[in-house]
């Protein structure tokens, strides 16, 4: 398959680059290089003949066309986004013309590419969004979040890519075009950005510096290793039903606190420090319009698919830690960027 990636330089975009490449496909990696992208995330791929790097901004459908028309894709995988939070309550205008009318525009490229081929069945459209979506569960375990659940986004970020989910299901009633959508709770692993939660604390912790957690920590967010994303995205496009939405999760709960906890364990085992880790950690003031709970149930794409991640939470975490004590050469000089080091004295959990 020819697939179009979009936002392939950023933390899951280019996992999914360098696994669809792995596995024999031709990949179009289509990104504006925005603060959050990376291209040394793809560099192990970039001398393959399978792979191409196209530099342009989703807003510009006449560049959109333009790539269509030269590449001539398969499929796309939707991913690019705006995706910090705390970054969309602080501007939600970008969130609002990247993830809505950027995937608006998405859909018109691709449907008129879609079209000028003879409308085949084989295409495929997958929209990439996230279980933010669906708003905020109540602490009962036994409530999860389905492919049924309403929609109830609180946040700029999770509302911008709600309505992105809205458009890439109209386009399938309205215009036929062979969508795929999946929603996916907050991943983790090698090359996350320096400002997202994880990272935070494994390069604070380093540092000696704070380790921030919202609130009192008990905010509770359901874990996924990237890679293992990275396969379930790449079961979707080349097996799921048209028109059909797939939640994706490894059925990992954790507490910011209990995963903050985790993480100062591992760091005390890896990089013994004089003090344990876990003194370092501060509570600061809460996000505005927290989100207490978000849990995926799987039970689709594992039924339906025979999809399952690879790997414990335990497991992905201690990789994890592992690729920030080994790369300081990636993440170093992201944390000089524009507003990445500010940010480093706050977090969030996705
Ligand atoms: P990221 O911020 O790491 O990467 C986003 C990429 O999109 C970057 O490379 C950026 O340059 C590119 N991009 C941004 N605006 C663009 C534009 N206007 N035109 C072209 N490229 C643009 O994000 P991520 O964490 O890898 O998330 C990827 C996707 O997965 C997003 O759609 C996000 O909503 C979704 N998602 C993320 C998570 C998570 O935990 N990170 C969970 C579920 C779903």
């Amino acid at each position: 398959m020819k697939i179009l990636v979009t936002g392939g330089a950023g933390f899951i975009g280019s996992a999914v680059v360098r696994l669809a490449v792995s596995r024999g496909h031709k990949v179009v990696n289509l990104d504006a290089l925005t603060y959050a992208a990376c291209l040394d995330n793809v560099a192990s791929v970039s001398d393959n003949p399978l792979y191409a790097f196209e530099q342009a901004d989703i807003r510009d459908r006449g560049a959109l066309d333009l790539i269509f028309a030269a590449h001539a894709p398969d499929a796309v995988m939707h991913l690019a986004a705006e995706s910090h939070v705390d970054r969309s309550i602080d501007g939600p205008g970008d969130f609002v013309e990247t993830n809505i009318t950027g995937t608006y525009n998405m859909l018109e490229a691709a449907r008129s590419h879609w079209e000028s081929r003879g409308r085949p069945e084989s295409f495929r459209f997958h929209h990439v969004s996230t279980d933010e979506v669906f708003g905020s569960l109540p602490a009962d375990p036994a409530v999860k979040f389905t492919e049924d659940t309403p929609y109830d986004p609180r946040s700029p970020y999770s509302a911008s890519k709600a309505a992105s989910d809205h458009l890439v299901r109209a386009w399938h009633e309205t215009y036929g075009l062979p969508v795929v959508l999946s929603n996916c709770s907050n991943n983790y692993g090698p090359y996350h950005f320096p400002e997202k939660l994880i990272p935070v604390v494994i390069l604070n912790a380093l540092a000696g510096k704070p380790l921030p957690i919202y609130g009192r920590g008990e905010n509770v967010r359901d874990w996924l290793y990237v890679e293992d994303h990275a396969d379930a995205l790449l079961t979707v496009v080349e097996r799921g039903a048209v028109g059909r939405s797939y939640n994706i999760g490894g059925e990992n709960e954790r507490s910011n606190l209990e995963l903050v906890r985790t993480l100062c364990t591992i760091l005390d085992e890896l990089r013994p420090a004089a003090a344990p880790y876990a003194e370092q950690i501060a509570f600061v003031a809460d996000r505005p319009g927290h989100d207490a709970r978000y849990a995926i149930d799987p039970s689709r794409i594992r039924e339906e698919l025979g999809w399952r991640p690879s790997v414990t939470v335990e497991e992905g975490l201690r990789r994890t830690v592992q690729w920030y004590l080994d790369n300081e050469d990636w993440w170093r000089p992201l944390q000089a960027r524009e507003g990445v080091g500010q940010r480093l004295g706050t977090a969030r959990a996705a």
